[in-house]
């Protein structure tokens, strides 16, 4: 079963960076990106101005199970050209401009 839950609070993100598995998307309004999910693009100081300072209000995290769960979860999802989850099993073309 594909999973995607979302992230609430930085226990749970320092759990998953400690089980190293799935990935992280991360939404900006409309726009979700999928990173690794021991990235350094997905920091805690970030996480916690996301989604405890501002609220969720422009954006929140979700880990997911595989790119795949991501696609299907967040239609029009861009991968991060930081970190490059999937380089090689993915259309670049889903690369984020
Ligand atoms: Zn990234």
């Amino acid at each position: 079963m594909p999973e995607k839950r979302e992230i609430l609070d930085l226990d749970e993100l320092r759990k998953l960076r400690l089980a190293d598995e799935g990935y992280v998307v991360i939404t900006t309004g409309k726009q979700a990106t999928i990173h690794k999910v021991n990235a350094e693009c997905v920091s805690s100081t970030n996480f916690r101005l996301k989604v405890i300072i501002n609220e969720r209000k422009q954006g929140s995290y979700f880990w997911v199970d595989g790119v795949a769960t991501a696609a299907r979860e967040f239609p029009g999802a861009k991968r991060c050209r930081v970190c490059k989850p999937e380089v090689l099993l993915v259309d670049p073309s889903t690369f984020e401009r």
